[in-house]
């Protein structure tokens, strides 16, 4: 378990804590602490997570706003899930409603990702974690969300600059956990088993999708991506 005795000298917070995290081992079934308390306190135990910082992304041209975490699951990715999938979204709704509606504890759901109609790229969920947004639990463990802003029925809301952008944020992704440019491994949310959502529709031009991200995989493939997040 790893939670240790605080010391009679110690800092009394984090002794504290660790005494609340070894009370926990101790009463495990007991209600001693609510359900999301104790998923609050397992990932602190010492060798179980990497380090986090503020306000870091995992894409450097992407900023940072933090999506409920309501929206989302704790994990330690690659390493408890492996990655291998990108999944494609279209949001149905404006850029910042998308933002709102992910930074909303009703919402029940969020991508990592939100691409803007100007290429801007938002993250509200780290990559290390697992983010609702395929409807389907295995799906979520296994890969990144991101959306596109826009309607399913207006191809004009599918602009050059959007295509790019995702593009070289999907090309990066694949770099980052070795997954294969092709169809098995870059879906579109109405692929995933189980779902009845529809998007990113029939307007979204695969074919191109699929170009500019062998593109931007091949532009990028010299020093490939940095593991380590970036802060910004
Ligand atoms: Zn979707």
């Amino acid at each position: 378990m790893g939670a240790q005795k605080a010391s009679e000298d110690g800092d009394r917070r984090i002794g504290r804590r660790a005494l609340i995290v070894g009370g926990v081992a101790a009463a495990a079934g007991t209600a001693v602490l609510a359900r999301d308390e104790l998923a609050r306190l397992w990932w602190r135990m010492p060798g179980v997570e990497k380090p986090r910082e503020e306000g870091a992304v995992d894409y450097a041209d992407a900023r940072w706003v933090a999506a409920s975490d309501a929206n989302w699951r704790r994990a330690d990715r690659p390493d408890d899930f492996g990655i291998d999938m990108v999944i494609v979204h279209v949001t149905q709704g404006s850029f910042d409603s998308a933002v709102q509606a992910f930074q909303d504890p009703g919402h029940k759901a969020a991508a990592h990702y939100i691409v803007g109609q100007d290429g801007r790229i938002t993250q509200m969920i780290r990559e290390l974690d697992v983010a609702y947004h395929a409807g389907n639990r295995d799906y979520n463990e296994r890969s990144v969300g991101i959306e596109h802003e826009g309607f399913v029925d207006r191809p004009e809301d599918l602009t050059d600059e959007m295509y790019e952008a995702s593009a070289r944020l999907t090309a990066r992704i694949c770099a980052r956990y070795d997954i294969p440019v092709d169809r098995e491994h870059i879906l579109g949310h109405v692929e995933v088993p189980g779902t009845d959502h529809t998007d990113p529709g029939p307007h979204w031009d695969w074919d191109r999708y699929m170009k500019l991200v062998r593109a931007a995989r091949t532009a990028q493939a010299a020093p490939s991506g940095s593991p380590s997040p970036t802060a910004r």
